[in-house]
Protein backbone atom coordinates (compact mmCIF):
# COMPACT_ATOMS: atom_id res chain seq x y z
CA UNK A 1 0.00 0.00 0.00
CA UNK A 2 1.23 3.35 -0.93
CA UNK A 3 2.46 5.69 1.99
CA UNK A 4 1.24 8.56 0.49
CA UNK A 5 -2.08 8.04 -1.75
CA UNK A 6 -3.00 4.59 -0.09
CA UNK A 7 -3.23 2.77 -3.40
CA UNK A 8 -2.58 -0.83 -3.23
CA UNK A 9 -0.37 -2.11 -5.82
CA UNK A 10 1.30 -5.12 -6.81
CA UNK A 11 4.62 -5.75 -5.01
CA UNK A 12 7.62 -6.12 -7.45
CA UNK A 13 10.43 -4.63 -5.10
CA UNK A 14 9.88 -5.53 -1.22
CA UNK A 15 11.54 -2.32 -0.68
CA UNK A 16 8.79 -0.36 -2.49
CA UNK A 17 6.70 2.00 -0.67
CA UNK A 18 4.80 3.92 -2.89
CA UNK A 19 3.05 3.70 -6.30
CA UNK A 20 4.87 5.91 -8.34
CA UNK A 21 7.64 7.91 -8.51
CA UNK A 22 5.25 11.10 -7.88
CA UNK A 23 3.95 10.05 -4.75
CA UNK A 24 7.38 9.43 -3.24
CA UNK A 25 8.83 12.66 -4.04
CA UNK A 26 5.56 14.17 -2.24
CA UNK A 27 5.51 12.25 0.73
CA UNK A 28 9.54 12.91 0.89
CA UNK A 29 9.13 16.72 0.09
CA UNK A 30 6.39 17.07 2.99
CA UNK A 31 8.83 15.21 5.48
CA UNK A 32 12.09 17.44 4.78
CA UNK A 33 9.69 20.63 5.32
CA UNK A 34 8.18 19.10 8.27
CA UNK A 35 11.46 17.74 9.91
CA UNK A 36 12.73 21.19 9.54
CA UNK A 37 10.03 22.57 11.44
CA UNK A 38 10.58 19.49 14.40
CA UNK A 39 14.08 20.01 14.42
CA UNK A 40 13.69 23.82 15.00
CA UNK A 41 11.06 23.11 17.50
CA UNK A 42 12.93 20.05 19.39
CA UNK A 43 16.10 22.27 19.71
CA UNK A 44 14.30 25.22 21.30
CA UNK A 45 12.70 22.64 24.26
CA UNK A 46 16.25 21.26 24.25
CA UNK A 47 18.23 23.86 24.61
CA UNK A 48 16.23 26.44 26.46
CA UNK A 49 14.65 24.01 28.49
CA UNK A 50 11.49 26.31 29.42
CA UNK A 51 8.42 24.70 31.28
CA UNK A 52 5.83 23.66 28.55
CA UNK A 53 8.76 23.85 25.67
CA UNK A 54 7.53 20.63 23.96
CA UNK A 55 3.78 21.16 23.92
CA UNK A 56 5.47 23.43 20.63
CA UNK A 57 6.16 20.26 19.19
CA UNK A 58 3.60 18.40 19.75
CA UNK A 59 1.56 21.23 18.49
CA UNK A 60 3.11 21.02 15.06
CA UNK A 61 1.96 17.30 15.03
CA UNK A 62 -1.05 18.04 15.07
CA UNK A 63 -1.17 20.62 12.91
CA UNK A 64 0.65 17.83 10.34
CA UNK A 65 -2.51 15.25 11.53
CA UNK A 66 -4.82 18.02 10.40
CA UNK A 67 -3.19 18.75 7.14
CA UNK A 68 -3.32 15.35 6.26
CA UNK A 69 -6.74 14.76 7.02
CA UNK A 70 -8.00 17.94 5.40
CA UNK A 71 -6.08 16.88 2.51
CA UNK A 72 -7.15 13.09 2.82
CA UNK A 73 -4.30 11.53 3.96
CA UNK A 74 -3.76 9.54 6.41
CA UNK A 75 -0.11 8.34 7.99
CA UNK A 76 0.62 5.13 6.99
CA UNK A 77 3.80 3.77 9.12
CA UNK A 78 6.97 2.45 6.94
CA UNK A 79 7.02 -1.17 5.83
CA UNK A 80 10.94 -0.78 4.48
CA UNK A 81 13.40 -1.20 6.96
CA UNK A 82 16.53 0.60 5.91
CA UNK A 83 18.29 -0.82 7.58
CA UNK A 84 18.28 -4.28 6.26
CA UNK A 85 16.63 -3.48 2.91
CA UNK A 86 13.48 -5.50 3.43
CA UNK A 87 10.17 -5.38 4.19
CA UNK A 88 9.05 -5.06 7.55
CA UNK A 89 6.44 -8.00 8.42
CA UNK A 90 3.12 -6.66 9.07
CA UNK A 91 1.98 -7.39 12.52
ZN1 LIG B 1 0.61 6.58 -4.34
Amino acid sequence: MCRECGAVYTVTDLAQEFCSPFCRVAWNNRARLRGAKLYEAVMTWRVLRQPGGFAAVTALVSDFLDEDRAAGRRWRPRTFNPKTGRRERRK
